[in-house]
């Protein structure tokens, strides 16, 4: 199987789910998380139509980006370390992982000397896994209103992962309760527009994310696996 024939196997599997939940595909974006793999099958999967890459640390994306053909979407999706805020936001377009309120502060002043605009998500556990990187939901207001102070950090939406299991079903209701708070504190604090991603499902649990209104899917294995 080449990363084509993966991608044409998931975007299928997407279409179906969409279709099952009344969803229009069209606004589900499809990140390749790029982290296990090099710049040859990448600029494939791009050639495949993929429009949004992810990586999980800074510096190996930007090694991988000069090498690139097409302009594509630059996600951040692993555990930013505060000392890579400023990298990170010259050559990322959205993070995920928005995780702890001194990430903030400093995203807060690299953005100001930067002076980029750059999308974020705030990244949830849900799991309760003490492994699991994320905040819970009772602080995420504190956090929504820390980053609306700056000009150029953008708001965007919420990102999970779900539990390791074999089961996906398993993480069904952590899905359908990001998209919950995800929804309350919209209407709460009156968010905008901006306020637009919900960043949920990975290789094994992508079709149960898109059946609970996942937009951002953030799939690896099953785009580069080799079998
Ligand atoms: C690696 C990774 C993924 C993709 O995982 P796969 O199981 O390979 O699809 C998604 N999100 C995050 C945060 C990751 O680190």
């Amino acid at each position: 199987m080449s990363i084509a024939a993966n991608l044409e196997e998931i975007r299928k599997r997407i279409n179906l789910s969409a279709a099952a939940a009344n969803r229009d595909p069209k606004s589900i974006r499809l990140i390749a998380v790029t982290k296990y793999v090099g710049v040859a099958e990448i600029n494939e999967a791009i050639k495949a139509g993929i429009a949004d890459i992810g990586e999980n640390r800074v510096r190996d994306g930007i090694l991988k980006f000069p090498d690139l053909i097409g302009n594509v979407t630059k996600h951040l999706i692993g555990t930013l370390q505060t000392n890579k805020v400023k990298p990170a936001l010259e050559h990322y377009d959205l993070i995920h992982s928005v995780d702890r309120l001194g990430l903030v502060d400093e995203l807060l002043k690299q953005a100001a000397k930067i002076q980029r605009k750059v999308e974020v998500l705030i990244q949830l556990n849900l799991s309760g896994e003490k492994t699991k990187h994320g905040i819970s939901p009772a602080e995420l207001p504190g956090f929504v209103a820390k980053l609306s102070t700056s000009e150029y950090l953008i708001p965007a939406g919420l990102m999970t992962m779900g539990p390791l299991t074999d089961n996906p079903e398993t993480v069904r209701p952590i899905f359908r309760s990001l998209r919950e708070i995800f929804e309350d504190i919209a209407r709460s604090l009156k968010l905008g527009p901006n306020w637009r991603y919900l960043s949920m499902g990975m290789s094994q649990d992508y079709h149960v994310a898109v059946e609970e209104g996942a937009n951002l899917l953030r799939i690896g294995t099953a785009i580069f696996k080799a079998e």
